[in-house]
């Protein structure tokens, strides 16, 4: 078992530099996962109420605490979903995930999306079936205000947001005075987020980077078949994806592979270093040829347009 680096957040806590993604999975497969991931010496866990497997999540955490670690040697992340922006109920969502998952308290709680939905309508409110339901009343810095709130109740330890832009961050803390602890954005070679990433880093933002592997969804171009990351893989005796891993970590981000399937969440958890070569060829990947793999249900040009500049697959050529 690999024990591994780990990363100083603004408020002291260090969050693991590789963590376990849990989105999209069938039933049971994410109880088998994190069981997996934890007992093979993952201790960074990245959760949502949107994946709607949080019950699963404590579970598996139920078999494992304490026997294989203690509560204060995980570091768990969870997110606030859109349908429950509104001030009221903030709180409500938080203590919702804490049930779920049997915890008193988590490590990080993100807003997931900088988009608040119609409450009380389910997960997707939705008048046609393609468009989500807005609610423009509340905004960011109402959601932002009841966030920061929190590590008060001693229900989490630390906020911070998820698919902010740099406009978005500096809106919430020019209203409040309070900068997020985190930023969790889509990253990966081919859409490295560089800008951000130095905003971040000079406003004591840390990133952490999801879909590292490009998500490999079925029918989509796959970044662990690049022919650049196949040849790096080759030469070091490393996995594709294992090299993804390492660039997310070379470039200062914390990174959230998922996988259900034990062989790939240990190899995934192994830790590669690149050498400056190495990392410039699979950041050659992005040049001119950003892809952006998540656009999220109920997109639509209300929200800020600069954070989808890149259309899906647009330039995906491989
Ligand atoms: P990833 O880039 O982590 O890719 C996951 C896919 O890659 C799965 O299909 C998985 O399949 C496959 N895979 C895993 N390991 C390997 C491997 N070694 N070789 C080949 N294929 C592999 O995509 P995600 O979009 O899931 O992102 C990771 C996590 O980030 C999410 O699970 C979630 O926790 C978070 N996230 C957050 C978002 C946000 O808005 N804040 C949005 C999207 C993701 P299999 O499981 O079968 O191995």
């Amino acid at each position: 078992m690999s024990f591994q680096k780990v990363l100083k957040l603004s408020t002291s806590a260090e969050i693991p530099e590789i963590g376990l993604g849990t989105w999209m999975s069938k039933p049971h497969e994410v109880e088998n996962a994190v069981e997996i991931a934890v007992r093979n010496g993952y201790r960074h866990l990245d959760l949502a109420m949107i994946y709607e497997n949080q019950d699963e999540v404590g579970r598996a955490l139920k078999k494992v605490i304490p026997s294989v670690v203690k509560r204060e040697d995980l570091f768990i992340t969870s997110k606030l979903w859109n349908h429950s922006h509104q001030p009221d109920q903030v709180e409500k969502e938080l203590d919702e995930t804490l049930k779920l998952l049997g915890l008193d308290y988590v490590d990080l709680y993100l807003v997931h999306w900088p988009v608040a939905f119609v409450p009380g309508r389910g997960f997707y409110p939705s008048d046609d079936g393609h468009q989500a339901v807005l609610d423009l009343e509340t905004s960011l810095v109402d959601t932002w205000k009841a966030m920061i709130k929190l590590p008060a109740t001693g229900k989490v330890r630390a906020v911070g947001v998820s698919n902010f832009t740099m406009d978005y961050i500096k809106g919430i803390v020019a209203a409040t005075g309070v900068k997020p602890v985190v930023n969790q954005v889509e990253a990966h070679p081919l859409l490295p987020q560089l800008e951000l990433l130095e905003f971040c880093r000079t406003s004591g933002i840390h990133i952490t980077a999801y879909s590292p592997l490009g998500n490999n969804l079925k029918g989509k171009p796959k970044l662990t078949e690049h022919p650049a990351v196949k040849e790096v893989a080759q030469k070091l005796g490393a996995t594709e994806a294992q090299v993804l891993v390492a660039w997310g970590a070379h470039t200062g981000f914390s990174v959230i592979p998922k996988s259900v399937q034990e062989d790939r969440i240990i190899s995934n958890f192994k830790q590669v270093e690149l050498s400056k070569e190495d990392y410039e060829k699979i950041s050659a990947i992005g040049h001119n040829n950003h892809t952006r793999f998540n656009i999220p249900y109920g997109y639509t040009p209300m929200w800020d347009i600069s954070l989808f500049d890149e259309p899906e697959e647009k330039n995906a050529k491989y």
